[in-house]
């Protein structure tokens, strides 16, 4: 990996081996972290953060959830990641606001500092070069996501991830582009690191946010998108066989942006390639940033504000 030359932490811009943590920070030890994944992408009104106020509610949100108070406003987080991307000239960024519990005291309920952190890198497609066009072939993984009385999927927090990298690495290993949760309910979850939709007769089905998953950014805006142009959305409890019926199957996140699923456990999905559907939202998404989708929502905050 390239690493840019700048990241702002803890309210200065750095250069990027400086931007350190000590290794005894409370996060390291107990995962205690909350984060976004927030992309950029050229226009031609110049660069954009895609749905930024957005992702810095949700970091807020996170944290907010874990009792940690982070000591920059809204308005600061969002002009940090402004001026990282364009410090480190990034045309297709990923921000990555990141914020922890730090060095300053030891045990599980400690108020230590809050340290904050935003980088930023160049990052095409997520799942692998090619695959918005040609889907990867997914696993339903024999790790299941947490019960939601545990660890609450609803917060964007580094612990979470110990879960994704469990179904995403089982998912490589046995020769899969991605790995599928079911929830601690033996019902469809998502992703490792993305939400999930199934076609069914032209409609549009994912997991209620009930099901052990991230309330996606980008889940949300397809399912805004998609009701715009008339395709019905539902929310609703998806059995795993579902997977194996239904018409179409995409995975979407910030980072995998819309990628088809041509195969679930071997089995073919559909036509085996991206479906009308799945197209259609792809060419709706990225509409946005070549101006085909107009900007109803004002998602686009231009970075150069
Ligand atoms: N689920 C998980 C577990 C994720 O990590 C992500 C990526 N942030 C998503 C879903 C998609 O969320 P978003 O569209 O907000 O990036």
């Amino acid at each position: 990996m390239q690493y840019p030359d700048w990241v702002w932490h803890n309210g200065a811009i750095k250069p990027w081996a400086e931007a350190t943590t000590h290794v005894m920070a409370h996060a390291l030890n107990y995962g205690s972290s909350v984060f976004e994944g927030i992309r950029s992408y050229e226009t031609a009104r110049g660069p954009v953060i895609f749905r930024l106020g957005d992702h810095t509610r949700r970091l807020f949100a996170s944290a907010r959830i874990y009792e940690m108070e982070i000591p920059y406003t809204v308005d600061e987080i969002n002009a940090a990641c402004r001026e990282v991307l364009r410090r480190n000239r990034l045309t297709r960024g990923y921000l990555r606001p990141l914020a922890y519990r730090g060095l300053g005291g030891f045990g599980l309920s400690a108020d230590t500092p809050i340290d904050v952190a935003v980088a930023a890198w160049q990052m095409g497609a997520y799942l692998g070069e090619g695959v918005l066009e040609q889907g990867i072939d997914a696993c339903v993984s024999s790790w299941q996501r947490f019960a939601p009385n545990t660890i609450p999927s609803g917060a964007k927090a580094g612990g979470n991830y110990l879960s994704g990298q469990l179904i995403a690495r089982e998912a490589r290993r046995l020769g899969f582009g991605e790995g599928i949760a079911l929830a601690s309910t033996g019902l469809l979850s998502e992703g490792a690191g993305e939400n999930l939709f199934l076609v069914f007769d032209g409609a549009l089905h994912t997991a209620p946010v009930s099901a052990a998953l991230l309330n996606g950014i980008t889940r949300n805006t397809l399912m805004t998108l998609a009701r715009d142009a008339g395709i019905d959305v539902v929310e609703r409890d998806l059995p795993r066989e579902y997977l194996y019926l239904c018409d179409e199957v995409f995975m979407c996140g910030t980072a995998a942006e819309i990628t088809p699923i041509r195969s679930v456990d071997g089995r073919q999905v559909g036509a085996g390639k991206a479906g009308p559907v799945t197209r259609r939202l792809q060419e709706l998404f990225f509409g946005l940033f070549d101006g085909r989708t107009p900007d109803k929502y004002g998602w686009l905050d231009p970075v150069d504000a």
